[in-house]
């Protein structure tokens, strides 16, 4: 349908739509301008690392704070952002706000820390996606081993030129690349000969009711010692017991994220979650390892 700021054109729209599609054509409509009014902000997810009980990275996860809707999740608007095309900007800017972030923890001695961003695919298309990489790197200072780059198996599985070149040039700069919601793409894994990637995040419905849940056992256990036989490092998400942490670290998982660990934060917990962590992790861990 035509757009149009004119009250009556609104008016008629507005009675021949349902919620959900107003809901929609708001999202759309506002995303452009919602990205100049610095309508977006950027939660930190940390992930444990499962031999130190440190964090290792953070995950940038993204929401909106909507004029008209309040806060919308991104589960509802990365899909419209994608078809609209303001992803590229969108995600352009939670690039650089997480090198922002990160850059701030590195200059306060925290030097070890990475941070994980998630990327559609349309950006990967997108000209040069490599170059806005690296320059960002450039501009922040930071090494390229710091930034991991989210991927989920569904933009692998056609085994796209474009996509491949993309990730293998960003990969020889030296950024690390993961596999998202790794099992849930219903895919074929044979990606993994083609593409080398450094992490592969089991997705939370595999770790939900563990160890209880047999199968989700099984196809974890088995999960983990593919990715280790392939020497890539695994990371179980979701994790939001005490059960499931303990049956994770015994799989030798090699790193852990979820709400038992730690909810998203602000960039202000954040930095306060990572000042007090020593104590806090190694405490996490005790729970698990047999005393020495
Ligand atoms: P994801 O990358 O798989 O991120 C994990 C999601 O699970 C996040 O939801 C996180 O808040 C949630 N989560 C973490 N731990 C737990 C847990 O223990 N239990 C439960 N129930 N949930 C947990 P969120 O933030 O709503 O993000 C949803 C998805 O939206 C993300 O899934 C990611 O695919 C996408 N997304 C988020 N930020 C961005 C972004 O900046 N760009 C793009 N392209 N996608 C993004
Ligand atoms: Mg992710
Ligand atoms: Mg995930
Ligand atoms: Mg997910």
């Amino acid at each position: 349908f035509v757009k149009s700021s004119g009250k009556d054109h609104f008016k008629i729209f507005e009675s021949n739509l349902s919620e959900k599609e107003k809901r929609k054509f708001i999202l759309q409509t506002s995303l452009e301008s919602s990205l100049k009014n610095k309508a977006f902000y950027l939660m930190y997810q940390p992930r444990m690392d499962v031999q130190t009980g440190r964090t290792s990275t953070f995950e940038s996860l993204i929401r909106w704070d909507n004029p008209e809707l309040g806060l919308v999740n991104p589960s509802e608007f990365i899909k419209i952002a994608e078809e609209t095309g303001d992803i590229v900007p969108l995600g352009e800017w939670v690039l650089s706000e997480s090198l922002r972030t990160l850059k701030h923890l590195h200059l306060s001695g925290m030097k070890h820390l990475k941070v994980s961003v998630n990327v559609s695919v349309r950006q990967l298309y997108h000209s040069h996606f490599d170059q806005t990489i690296s320059s960002m790197l450039q501009q922040y200072q930071l090494p390229p081993s710091s930034l991991e780059l989210e991927v989920t198996e569904s933009m692998l599985i056609n085994d796209d030129q474009e996509i491949s070149n993309v990730l293998k040039s960003l990969r020889a700069q030296g950024v690390c690349l993961s596999i998202d919601d790794f099992g849930t793409g219903n895919s074929s894994i044979s990606y993994l000969k083609r593409l080398s990637v450094d992490v592969l995040k089991i997705d939370r419905s595999f770790i939900t009711g563990l160890p209880g849940a047999k199968e989700n056992a099984a196809i974890t256990a088995a999960m983990i010692n593919l990715a280790h036989d392939l020497n890539i490092k695994v990371v179980c998400e979701g994790i939001e017991t005490k059960e499931e942490l303990a049956a994770i670290i015994k799989m030798n998982s090699d790193e852990v994220q979820g709400y038992f660990i730690s909810y998203p934060l602000s960039k202000e917990d954040l930095f306060l979650f990572l000042n007090n962590e020593t104590v806090k992790g190694r405490k996490l861990l005790d729970h698990f390892k047999p005393p020495a």
